[in-house]
């Protein structure tokens, strides 16, 4: 499988949309083409065709789209390999939609694998993070207080004082992206505003041991991380903005999709160059996860059991006090 793939989900139009009548300029003509119309009557265009690794119909469930599309990459962080995806599009285009599906699908099955795997003993966290006019935020935290990103040579990139809660169940998971969506709508002037306007990385990280060297074998734990990342709505980089605040903002989205643009396409071409992770915030957080995949274990000590169950009673401590 290519290292990185480029998925086109098509979503239905909405009650309103099909009311005031909207055209549907978009049409699925296989599994990796789309086609575009361009039906406004005084810019006709003749109609184009786009191929992808993969075009998923305006029928297509979320659960289509994580099977077929997102499954295999994500669920390789059982096996301690990172991986990234991103919701790129306009606002309102389904990124959150598809985003929050994904995730959750994606804990259910990693559930379903360890259900499966009792000779290993594993442990999930879930962090969020907000960034916005480059600036981070703990979106499970209630403190709104920026985080600082710090360097580190053995862990790559961190936010600091990031509230990492250990996940209890997948019912665990909705209310903690629940209080997610709650915060990300803080502040916000009317619908889909401020959303529109920031980024959103969810991530999960795995933390497994072979349950017979648990406390005895340094090489046995594995920790990956899968981030789910919700980008800025798109329309934003491009929009003409008018002063101040808004430009800021602009400047800031644009800077930032154009940076991970561009470290997506340097890693696309295997480049051995240098790739520009410094140049925004989001690209920075992201680099462990978008360099060459790497198995941690000689990284990190491994946790012995009791010291991963002393972990999960205290972060389980921590989340009942913030619900
Ligand atoms: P974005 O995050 O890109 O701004 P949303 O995910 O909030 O967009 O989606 C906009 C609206 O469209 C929401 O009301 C959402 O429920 C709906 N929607 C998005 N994708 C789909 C889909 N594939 N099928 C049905 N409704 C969808
Ligand atoms: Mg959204």
């Amino acid at each position: 499988m290519d290292r990185i793939q480029v998925l086109v989900r098509l979503r239905p139009l909405s009650e309103k949309e099909v009311a005031r009548g909207e055209p549907v300029e978009w049409e699925c003509i296989n599994d990796t083409t789309v086609m575009f119309r361009s039906t406004f009557p005084d810019r006709p265009t003749a109609p184009t065709a786009y191929t992808f690794d993969r075009v998923f119909h305006s029928d297509c469930s979320t659960k289509e789209v994580y099977e077929e599309g997102v499954r295999e990459v994500v669920l390789s962080v059982v096996s301690g390999i990172n991986s990234s995806i991103f919701a790129y599009g306009q606002t309102s285009s389904g990124k959150t939609y598809t985003m929050t599906g994904v995730t959750e699908y994606t804990v259910a099955d990693i559930y379903d694998y360890i259900n499966k795997h009792e000779e290993r003993a594993f442990v999930l966290k879930f962090s969020a993070i907000e960034i916005y006019n480059e600036v981070v935020r703990d979106l499970l935290s209630a403190e709104n207080t920026p985080l600082r990103l710090w360097d580190d040579a053995e862990k790559g990139t961190y936010v600091e004082n990031l509230t990492e809660v250990v996940l209890r169940d997948w019912n665990h998971l909705k209310g903690l992206i629940s209080v997610c969506e709650a915060q990300r709508r803080t502040g916000e002037t009317f619908l889909n505003e401020k959303s529109s306007r920031s980024h959103q990385i969810l991530r999960l990280t795995v933390e497994s041991s072979a349950r017979e060297f648990l406390g005895k074998d340094k090489s046995t734990t594995l920790v990956a991380s899968a981030n789910f990342v919700d980008l800025a709505g798109s329309e934003r980089a491009s929009q003409a903005l008018s002063a101040g605040t808004r430009l800021k903002e602009g400047c800031h989205i644009n800077r930032s999709l154009l940076a991970l643009g561009t470290v997506i396409r340097k890693l696309s071409m295997g480049s051995n160059a240098h790739i520009p992770y410094r140049d925004s915030k989001l690209t920075r957080i992201l680099q462990p996860s978008l360099g060459v995949a790497r198995l941690e274990s000689e990284l990190r000590q491994p946790a012995s059991n009791s010291s991963l169950e002393a972990l999960v009673k205290e972060k389980d401590n921590q989340i009942r006090k913030m619900e």
